[in-house]
């Protein structure tokens, strides 16, 4: 690396406080939506009205527009059942169950009349999508309001959504209303559902549901009207007015999100913790002898969670969060998830820290996750290792260990995908992979091994600043690849392109390899290769025979920079830049071979080198 350029880099980062970075400009659609649904426990049905005050704020004039109904998705010949059906290796929760149910069992949503400003429209239900073919244009910069009415059947649970499920809750109600598909930058994103990712337009909600008042509900947003539902929402020791007839309306409004979640059962317990900062965490469960302690020892464990995550990952900006026994795993909503909860203490404490940590990276951040599900999935799982970590070295759960690297297993994951000879790239879209395998380890352990190795690519203190720059810049829009890579960018002073080009547009894979240790004067000459395809700037660390170490950066030239040093514990000091193009490196010590021990490629394992055994020579 040239000397100027070092001189740059470092006068950026001195002087990254001063500075403050563009913000995000890019146009984003709106919705606010009011519905009123009564619901019949006994049919498990529903009706609903629909009020949605939409927004155009693209420069674009409009003449359709289109809704997901995704409970569509389970009746028999579906889009999700033919593709579960065809996959080479499909999801055990829906395999063929959805070509099984009879017609009370399946899901519905039914568009009677839909209105727009309060003339009738045109619709054709396609599958899990309504197609709308508008009276007028919705113009740039102006909004409309539709209005519908619908009838819903609540499916049996199949997939994150429906009633029954494997625990008992009656009804976990995700993905339930008819909701409107986003529109961005990109077009359309009319998606038929087949069990995959999400995305939504940013708005508000305010929801009103009426069901038979033994039933406890736990969701999005905040209820309005504790004083008429009790049931855990008021204060210890004050009661309810007494409800007039068979049925209570839950009247609950969550403001700036992309979706609206909520399950009820009558047998649930309701809990709550209020921290100091104003956010009250909710927990609602099914209490069995068995699960009853982890349950109460939840709340604490996450209170824990929620004061390190807002220092390291953003703060968060609603105020209230609520864990709920329900669905079928572990899924994200806004303010809420829903999750199995007859589990161990380790187990129940690893999916409520990795669901809550979706609400930074989809709930609020909101990237279209079928594009981009590395991004929500990959960060999340990046984030719940450093976390569960986090609580493990605090001694709060029992059966949680403290690790050195709590990245191996993702790793593991990653190295697994890339020798499997069914690798896509990361960039497929998340409908579209050919296997659930190839699909989830992409999203998961390659999407956290981004960010992971980013750091080695960056150093910590970059990617910490990195991470809180990302979250404050992004969140309530959409970012996509690029905004991401260009944070990272910003606050390393380093050029990225490469590395998110390499990682997430192919299936390039990355080896270097200690090819010779050589006298090369009074000097050592040492002999570094690269096997794999994908470039990588290399941490070199040399052992000398007197038992002092030395860390030794190669940036890559197109990297126009290095990383500083990221311990004061053992010299570092940056070598020549490895340009790209070129197999071999050499590596000049000053020491004659005889006095060098061994030298090391990547020694603290955050660089994905799919070989390790040419990592190290004596
Ligand atoms: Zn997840």
């Amino acid at each position: 690396m040239k000397k100027w350029s070092r001189l740059a880099q470092i006068a950026s980062i001195l002087c990254l406080p001063a500075l403050t970075w563009a913000q995000a400009d890019r146009w984003q659609q709106r919705a606010e939506y009011q519905m009123e649904i009564d619901f019949d426990v006994d049919k498990d049905q529903f009706k609903g009205t629909q009020r949605l005050v939409y927004y155009n704020n693209s420069p674009d004039t409009l003449t359709r527009v289109f809704y997901h109904l995704y409970f569509n998705a389970f009746q028999p010949g579906s889009a999700m059942d033919v593709r579960s059906r065809n996959l080479p290796d499909p999801d055990g929760r829906v395999g063929a169950r959805i070509s099984k149910l009879k017609p009370n069992e399946i899901g519905y949503l039914k568009i009677n009349k839909l209105t727009q400003d309060g003339k009738e429209l045109k619709h054709l239900t396609e599958g899990t999508i309504l197609e709308v073919t508008l009276d007028k244009p919705i113009l740039p910069k102006s909004k409309v309001v539709f209005e519908m009415n619908f009838d819903g059947q609540v499916p049996i649970q199949i997939r994150r959504s429906g009633r029954d499920n494997a625990e008992g809750v009656d009804y976990s109600m995700a993905q339930w209303y008819p909701k409107m598909v986003e529109y961005d930058y990109q077009g359309w994103h009319a998606n038929p559902y087949i069990a995959r990712e999400f995305y939504g337009v940013w708005g508000d909600f305010d929801v009103k549901i009426s069901i038979d008042k033994n039933y406890v509900i736990g969701g999005s947003g905040y209820l309005q009207n504790p004083e008429e539902i009790g049931h855990g929402y008021l204060p210890e020791g004050q009661t309810p007015k007494p409800a007039k007839g068979a049925k209570l309306t839950w009247h609950f409004k969550a403001p700036n999100v992309h979706d609206f979640v909520w399950a009820a059962d009558p047998n649930y317990t309701h809990t709550s913790l209020k921290r100091p900062d104003g956010l009250t965490l909710n927990f609602f469960y099914l209490k069995t002898e068995r699960n009853q302690d982890n349950w109460a020892a939840l709340p604490k464990v996450m209170d824990k969670a929620f004061t390190y995550i807002n220092r390291r990952y953003g703060q968060y900006p609603y105020q209230q969060y609520s864990f709920i026994q329900g669905g079928d795993g572990g899924m994200e909503y806004p303010m809420a998830t829903l999750i199995t909860g007859n589990r161990s203490m380790p187990s129940l404490v690893g999916v409520s820290v990795h669901e809550l940590m979706h609400s930074w990276y989809q709930m609020i951040l909101g990237s279209n996750e079928s594009l981009y599900a590395w991004m929500d999935e990959g960060f999340t799982d990046f984030a719940t290792q450093d976390i569960e970590n986090y609580l493990a070295g605090e001694n709060l759960v029992p059966g949680l260990k403290k690790m050195d690297n709590p990245y191996l297993q993702t790793y593991a994951g990653y190295f697994n995908l890339a020798s499997s000879g069914e690798e896509e790239p990361m960039s497929t879209h998340s409908d579209h992979f050919s296997s659930n395998f190839a699909y989830g380890l992409a999203a998961y352990s390659k999407g956290a091994v981004f960010m992971n190795q980013l750091e080695y690519v960056i150093g910590k203190p970059a990617l910490d600043k990195g991470l809180l720059l990302y979250f404050n810049t992004w969140k309530f829009k959409h970012p996509n690849s690029n905004d991401v890579i260009r944070i990272m960018e910003k606050v390393s002073g380093l050029e990225l392109d490469w590395y998110k080009e390499y990682w997430i547009n192919t299936t390039h894979t990355i080896d270097y390899g200690v090819d010779a240790i050589e006298s090369d004067g009074n000097g050592t000459k040492v002999v570094l290769k690269r096997v794999g395809k994908m470039p990588m700037p290399l941490d070199v660390v040399v052992t000398y025979k007197n038992g002092n170490k030395e860390i030794i950066n190669i940036p890559l030239d197109i990297m126009r920079g290095a990383k500083p040093a990221e311990s004061s514990s053992t010299p570092y000091r940056v070598a020549a830049d490895w340009p790209w193009v070129n197999p071999t490196y050499e590596l000049r010590l000053s020491v004659p071979a005889t006095d060098v021990q061994s030298v090391e490629i990547d020694p603290t394992v955050r660089m994905a080198d799919v070989d390790r055994n040419n990592n190290s020579r004596n």
